[in-house]
């Protein structure tokens, strides 16, 4: 993150009790922010978290390990924090600290964070569903945004993902990858495999670009090559994936 962005940060939220002007807020403090702001979350599923903040001990380091944020004067030791099991080591923004920021402590002390996906802006934190993702990324959000999108439910996205302040052109993490959305073009895709998709084209043969004939000849050949063409150039980006991903049946 460089000094611009962090600047646009700072104007768009002034006046926010939590951000002292000129601080370098990293993803995982906005995260940290945007829960504190919206510490009741409700899960796909309709489970109830309630995210809580427990008090961070003073540190002597200025800067956070694992994010490289500003520590304030607040943090746990490394030692205590980053578990033997953590793998992400060559990830350190500021390997030479010894202290883990508020945000950070907190951002590895919920496992919420990493079972489901987050959307994270200036109005708070979501674990939104499938479809509240589809929504998103064909209307995103006002940004500064922070959105991981889980797969396993298994891995920490979030020390990865990057803040956005632009809504058109945009980093999310789909899984532990970084992919970057066009919200015009996941829309214009989605589009696109939805209309086979709700024809009776299964997600498999869309993602695979192996069709059943019978059913390319139901649909009408004509119809079906003027989609595939379109669709074939975006075959095997993680864009295309996650849009196979996210399409849905018309309810009827
Ligand atoms: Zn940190």
């Amino acid at each position: 993150m460089n000094e611009y962005e962090n600047e646009k940060y700072v104007q768009y939220e002034n006046g926010a009790t939590f951000i002292r002007r000129g601080d370098k807020l990293t993803s995982m403090q906005f995260l940290y922010n945007a829960a504190k702001k919206k510490p009741r979350v409700i899960t796909p599923s309709g489970k109830e978290i309630i995210y809580e903040f427990p008090d961070t001990p003073e540190c002597e380091d200025a800067r956070c390990w694992l994010c490289g944020g500003k520590t304030n004067g607040k943090g746990t030791p490394k030692k205590k924090t980053i578990k033997p099991t953590f793998t992400n080591h060559d990830i350190a923004k500021y390997p030479l600290s010894q202290s883990i920021c508020e945000a950070c402590t907190w951002g590895l002390a919920n496992s919420s964070l990493r079972n489901y996906s987050i959307l994270a802006t200036g109005n708070g934190l979501e674990h939104p569903s499938k479809q509240q993702i589809r929504k998103y990324l064909i209307n995103p959000p006002e940004p500064p945004f922070v959105f991981t999108i889980a797969v396993s439910g298994q891995k920490w996205l979030h020390i990865f993902a990057k803040i956005n302040y632009n809504n058109s052109f945009f980093e999310i993490m789909y899984e532990q990858t970084p992919v970057q959305v066009n919200s015009q073009k996941f829309k214009a895709i989605i589009e696109l495999i939805e209309t086979l998709y709700n024809a009776g084209f299964t997600k498999d043969e869309i993602l695979k670009g192996y069709y059943q004939a019978h059913k390319i000849l139901a649909f009408g050949i004509e119809k079906f090559e003027k989609i595939e063409n379109q669709l074939e150039t975006e075959r095997g980006s993680r864009l295309f994936e996650l849009a196979v991903d996210l399409s849905r049946k018309e309810e009827k």
